[in-house]
């Protein structure tokens, strides 16, 4: 089949069942923008953003349908409790400034009501268990304000969980770590181990009585980045009913530009802080050549092998768009459909698509939905702050 009409039979499968992207860092961007600085309206998501990889005429191309956005903040970020509330604020402010583009949406029945309304599903991740304080209270209050996913940590270890780019310091998860997967479980928030290490994802599968996500993650087989899911985790993932979201960094992607890179970042895969990241890519290709480019074909790839080793039930696309660079291809919000075009050129069944396109990620949500559910009909909630956890 040519380029062409497989695009146009991606185009056609996505208008039907729409992507549902698991991760999109436009809220820090919005926030750290020099002219708009947090001020949606003047940031303007109504035109295309070329200095930018996402924007609502772009988001139309590429058949979004629904997105999580991730209230996102670095954790050295001060006052990190309130910087969380602030990302939460954004996006809900997203949402108010074009009620005819996104539908807020806090279940997973929304995303059928948000199509139906011809809108895009805007859904809440906090990026960053930093913004707990260790504290379990907040929790609940994100999960009022919208919030439907928690990843607990960024690429650094905190008082109860273990970066998967960082010095691991309590065995994954401790104590509190699990209270605040049981009160996740609890209250029907998803716990996404994307950023978790190796060990944590292992103790979230054995503590966590829902599915979990790994929403912006690749195959660890075909990329050896810590933040990637080895195969015993990606296995797991069936019993569990969880997924994982194939994502587009770079790093996460091409083995050859991680390898490109190596020597020039920490043991744990982390570039040292930089004032400007640029510079620091320029002066390494002064050095060592021009970097290997990750790709479209390579995403793919990553896709394939997780389908094969998790299962096509379990599999997804979570983009990280503005996290930073993109592989050639898959340069904006726009270019999902090629994504979905090379896949149909590799022999992917429209079905098979569709759970890949959105179906998975729904019936995540929908099995995490049931399950608090339930265990709110008999737990209360579980409240306190890490030193009442001793042990952690
Ligand atoms: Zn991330």
């Amino acid at each position: 089949m040519g380029y062409d009409d497989a695009l146009t039979l991606a185009v056609t499968l996505l208008t039907r069942a729409p992507l549902f992207d698991g991760h999109n860092d436009l809220a820090w961007t919005i926030r750290v923008d020099r002219n708009a600085r947090g001020d949606v309206v003047a940031y303007d998501l109504t035109r295309v953003h070329p200095e930018g990889d996402t924007d609502i005429p772009r988001l139309r191309e590429g058949k979004v349908g629904a997105q999580f956005w991730a209230a996102f903040q670095p954790t050295n970020a001060p006052h990190p409790a309130r910087t969380a509330l602030e990302q939460i604020d954004l996006i809900r402010r997203v949402e108010a400034a074009h009620p005819d583009v996104f539908h807020p949406a806090r279940s997973a029945a929304d995303f059928a009501r948000a199509q139906r309304a011809g809108k895009i599903a805007s859904y809440i991740v906090v990026e960053g268990g930093v913004g707990l304080e260790n504290s379990l209270a907040p929790l609940r209050l994100w999960h009022a304000a919208g919030a439907r996913m928690l990843i607990p940590c960024h690429n650094e270890t905190l008082d109860w969980v273990d970066s998967a780019t960082d010095a691991p310091r309590n065995g994954g998860f401790s104590a509190f770590g699990c209270a605040v997967i049981g009160e996740c479980n609890r209250l029907g928030v998803i716990v996404d181990g994307a950023h978790v290490s190796h060990a944590g994802i292992r103790r979230l599968l054995d503590v966590s009585e829902a599915p979990i996500l790994l929403s912006h993650s690749n195959a660890y087989s075909l990329c050896d980045h810590p933040r990637n899911a080895p195969d015993d985790v990606l296995r797991r993932l069936k019993d569990n009913g969880g997924a994982v979201l194939a994502t587009f960094v770079p790093s996460f992607v091409s083995q050859a530009f991680r390898d490109w890179l190596k020597g020039s970042l920490d043991a744990y895969g982390k570039a040292p802080p930089a004032a400007d990241p640029k510079a620091r890519m320029a002066a390494l290709e002064a050095r060592r050549g021009p970097a290997p480019r990750a790709t479209l074909p390579q995403v793919a790839d990553h896709v394939a092998y997780l389908v094969e080793t998790a299962g096509i039930d379990h599999v997804g696309i979570g983009s990280d768009f503005y996290g930073g660079a993109q592989p050639q291809g898959l340069e904006h919000v726009g270019r999902f459909p090629h994504l979905f075009a090379e896949l149909i050129r590799r022999g992917f069944s429209e079905r098979d698509l569709e759970k890949i396109a959105n179906r998975n990620l729904l019936r995540v949500m929908r099995k995490v939905e049931e399950v608090g559910e339930r265990l709110r009909k008999t737990r209360q909630p579980a409240v306190g702050r890490i030193e009442d956890y001793p042990g952690a």
